[in-house]
């Protein structure tokens, strides 16, 4: 009867875990519900999660959606309408790795659970005090801020429900939110959390377009393609006219999911394409390995992605075939016309509560407009290739890029402007997958203040450091295409902003902030010193800013303050200042 009733409960939680619901009465029916439910989990450890915020969650970002580099490996979920942002453990477990970095994921915690699954928290504001106390020794025992700590079993036991942090924005995130994993922990796949929850969700995914793709003759990148535009005609989505396609070609579909509590545009979960009924390619945004990530600039349309902000998944699978959401495919996910009839074109998206959304078209041959093809510079994405100008050498391993490219242009090209050594490699249409390596083929190009640096127009967007290889020569790893330079950087970071009282009274003063900006955009290492002691100073990447939080019995014996930045080519800019 216990059991029974157990379930019971469970189920009722598990319905509201996303429903937005309001009210006290729902936060104690929670909390007794955590109770209950914790009680029953040390039982059957592969029981139903608990939430990991206090009900109802707000979804604002699905898993696996695009973005720029990766897919995304989790979920989002609104906090800032949030009284209490407390995070919560979604099982029993312990703690087995704590992670604080300036970008990234900012404050994480990450939980192993008896059951094989791990569950990750980022971006949070603070962590609970037990948690704190180990970061905050292994710093000031390192002298350092990032950290990446592992922890063994017993160290830091936690219970379901238990709160392991405050919910922020700490890290690389624009808005209060907490980003939230599910991990098989063999593996470390990430998982679809949605997998492991009852959402509220009536809402079918909603179909906007309908892109076809025609590649260059011999099946090269870049492609070129064409829109229709679809709305809803009775019960399923169609084009206003018939599809005209190329022999051969690829598709891609602007279809967004919506649920109930959330406005924001999500991922479906899933897409079935059907030619003529037959099921011919098949997607699941179920669960990848991060070695795979990348492969999200080709899954997705990757041009549309990064200029348009659009989200299209493709059915071209490239070279990256091997990415697991791929459920069924054949010929690299292109589609074949056999003769000049008509095909009907069914294309179903769902979503995780199993709501459906048809979309249909004829499909008809026709003289459509085909990209030009480029015949010189053609790469094979399943070869080796290396590229040599008079300086470097850009080699580019099997798989590097997401499917067989004809260019305009050859892949690197190497000129002279401002006195320096410049290079644009590829294009953004050319999804990369894998970085490619440059090789410098003489020494004397690099000195200790060398960096190789993207630009825009004449700005550095993005600075790295010439390492040497094993071969004894330096190189760069290049994982975008672009534009670059070899410059010479003498210009020490610029302290733009500090917070010390302009009457040197700092008793009142919470935390020294300091934003600090430099020209090749890197701050590698920095430190603060009070009364010559290392103390802990924060770096936030996205604000530019160092805070040195100050406790109240610290405030009233700062003597000095010595603070220290240092940019990716080692220029150090020194302040000292005297209370
Ligand atoms: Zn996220």
């Amino acid at each position: 009867m216990l059991g029974r009733t157990a379930r019971k409960l469970i189920y009722t939680k598990k319905i509201l875990i996303l429903a937005p619901q309001k009210g006290a009465f729902f936060m104690r029916l929670f909390l007794f519900l955590v109770f209950t439910f914790s009680f029953f989990a040390s039982f059957a450890q592969t029981a139903s999660p608990g939430a990991p915020l206090r009900p109802p969650l707000e979804l604002t970002s699905n898993f696996a959606e695009y973005r720029k580099t990766h897919f995304h490996s989790g979920i989002d979920l609104r906090v800032n309408n949030k009284p209490d942002k407390s995070v919560l453990s979604i099982w029993d477990g312990y703690v087995s790795r704590i992670r604080f970095n300036s970008a990234s994921y900012g404050r994480a915690v990450y939980i192993t659970h008896p059951n094989g699954y791990t569950s990750v928290y980022g971006h949070l504001d603070s962590y609970a005090q037990f948690i704190d106390t180990v970061v905050t020794n292994y710093q000031y025992k390192n002298h350092v801020f990032e950290t990446d700590i592992e922890l063994p079993e017993d160290y830091l036991p936690v219970k379901q429900g238990q709160i392991i942090g405050i919910a922020g924005n700490s890290g690389y995130s624009f808005g209060a939110h907490l980003h939230f994993e599910i991990r098989d922990t063999k593996t470390q796949d990430a998982l679809n959390p949605l997998k492991f929850y009852e959402i509220t969700d009536n809402i079918a995914p909603v179909f906007k377009q309908l892109i076809v793709y025609s590649m260059q003759k011999g099946g090269y990148l870049p492609a070129i393609s064409q829109a229709y535009t679809v709305t809803k005609r009775g019960s399923y989505y169609s084009p206003a006219t018939e599809v005209l396609v190329p022999d051969t070609f690829f598709l891609g579909f602007d279809v967004q999911d919506y649920v109930n509590s959330s406005y924001f545009r999500l991922l479906p979960k899933k897409i079935d394409v059907f030619i003529d009924d037959s099921l011919v390619w098949q997607i699941e945004f179920d669960r990848f390995a991060f070695d795979q990530t990348a492969a999200c600039r080709g899954v997705f349309d990757h041009d549309a992605g990064l200029n348009k902000k659009m989200q299209i998944v493709t059915t071209y699978t490239g070279n990256a075939n091997r990415q697991g959401f791929y459920k069924k495919y054949s010929n690299d996910g292109l589609i074949t016309i056999p003769d000049n009839n008509i095909h009907v074109l069914t294309v179903k998206a769902g979503d995780t509560e199993f709501n459906t959304t048809e979309f249909r078209a004829n499909l008809k041959r026709g003289n459509i407009s085909r990209p030009n093809p480029n015949t010189k510079n053609q790469i094979h994405s399943g070869y080796f290739h290396d590229y040599q100008t008079e300086n470097v050498v850009l080699k580019c391993d099997t798989g590097t890029f997401y499917g067989n490219l004809a260019l305009e242009k050859p892949l690197i090209v190497e000129f002279f402007t401002n006195n320096h050594l410049a290079w644009t490699i590829g294009y953004t249409e050319i999804p990369l997958i894998k970085p490619m390596t440059m090789v410098f083929r003489n020494d004397s190009l690099i000195s200790d203040k060398t960096i190789f640096a993207q630009m825009d127009k004449h700005r550095i967007i993005n600075g790295w450091k010439p390492v040497k290889n094993s071969n004894g020569a330096y190189s760069v790893s290049i994982n975008r295409p672009g534009t670059f330079e070899l410059i010479d950087d003498t210009i020490p970071p610029t302290i733009t902003k500090a917070n010390i009282p302009a009457n040197n009274n700092i008793s009142y003063l919470k935390e020294f902030v300091f934003t600090v900006t430099d020209n090749s955009d890197e701050i590698t290492r920095f430190n603060a010193y009070i009364n010559g002691e290392w103390t802990l100073m924060i770096y936030d990447y996205k604000y530019n800013n160092f805070s040195i939080p100050l406790s109240v019995a610290q405030r009233k014996t700062i003597r000095t303050l010595d603070v220290e930045f240092i940019d990716l080519a080692g220029n150090i800019t020194l302040k000292s200042f005297t209370f």
